[in-house]
């Protein structure tokens, strides 16, 4: 049996940051699920495809060809053979992700492609159904938050070049967990079994410590 950790989370709370290092100390790799949404956002809106409709979103996603590729430490995601990692991480893409995930058809199709990485290796999975609804039964559970305003802060800090305002980014944050939060299939939420970690007051070794004390090596 493979070795799973989930981290689940509100944005900007540091998952990322958390979850790579944790995979480098603990030897698994790492994977990004926001990516697999982002990448669903960003070829809605490089192919113009109207998601509302259902039957179209269908035929969309049955074309989708989205893989994880190992190049390095840890799986690269590509669509229909392209790195896009470049292109997903902004602020447009963040918001389309967060509506079109809301979407069953769409959490449905991106389902298989997570539970095969975690056939072929040790992972952490980042993201915000991973110890509820993709990986119930995973070795070991997360939860990590933060204060809003840090949350929002630190993003402002990460896209200072993107000139979009504190203010902004803040209000969008709080819209994007809600949203994540109060959607129907798999929320955001904490799983009974996960481990609650308030990441306010700490950095990301502290985070990282806390989390490795749980865990049997
Ligand atoms: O984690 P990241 O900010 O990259 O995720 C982008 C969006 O993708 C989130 O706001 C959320 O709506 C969606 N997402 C999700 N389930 C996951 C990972 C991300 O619904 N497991």
């Amino acid at each position: 049996n493979r070795r799973i950790i989930t981290i689940d989370g509100p944005a900007g709370a540091g998952k990322t940051t958390v979850s790579k290092t944790l995979a480098r100390e603990l030897g698994c790799v790492y994977v990004d699920t926001g990516a697999l949404y982002r990448a669903v956002a960003f070829e809605i809106e490089r192919r113009q495809i109207n998601w509302k409709d259902s039957a179209l979103l269908e035929q969309f996603l049955a074309c989708l060809d989205l893989d994880f590729v190992m190049e390095g430490r840890d799986p690269v995601l590509t669509s229909s053979g392209r790195d896009i990692s470049a292109y997903i991480r902004t602020h447009d893409i963040s918001m389309l992700a967060s509506a079109t995930s809301a979407v069953p058809q769409v959490r449905k199709a991106l389902l298989g492609i997570q539970k095969s990485i975690a056939e072929e290796r040790d992972a952490v999975f980042e993201g915000r159904d991973m110890g509820t609804a993709v990986f119930p039964n995973a070795s070991y559970k997360f939860f990590l938050t933060a204060d809003v305003n840090v949350r929002a802060r630190r993003r402002f800090d990460e896209s200072n070049a993107s000139g979009i305002a504190f203010e902004k980014i803040l209000e969008d944050m709080v819209k994007r967990d809600a949203d994540d939060t109060q959607r129907a299939v798999s929320p955001l939420k904490q799983a009974p079994d996960a481990i609650l970690i308030d990441a306010t007051a700490l950095d990301v070794s502290q985070v990282v410590k806390k989390m490795k004390s749980t865990i049997i090596v």
